[in-house]
């Protein structure tokens, strides 16, 4: 039989403590840049469906879809 696992410890992450002493004044957390990064190395990637890529968009906001778009738009103002 089957064993179901769902008792998979949760991987902690460090964690700052809400008030951190902070002393020169930019006393500012993580810049946004670097928490954007982390949210994307923990997000799985998913294969666009407009261009085969394997990354963090999918088919709605691909680039190449949205040249596409572009282009038509423009033609249709052009006619
Ligand atoms: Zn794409």
């Amino acid at each position: 039989m089957e064993e179901f696992y769902g008792a998979e410890a949760p991987q902690e992450v460090e964690v700052q403590p809400p008030e951190v002493v902070s002393t020169k004044g930019c006393g500012s957390s993580l810049p946004s840049r670097v928490e954007k990064a982390l949210k994307l190395k923990n997000k799985p990637m998913r294969q666009c469906k407009k261009c085969q890529e394997w990354g963090h968009h999918d088919s709605r906001n691909c680039d190449k879809f949205k040249e596409k778009e572009k282009m038509r738009s423009r033609r249709i103002t052009d006619v």
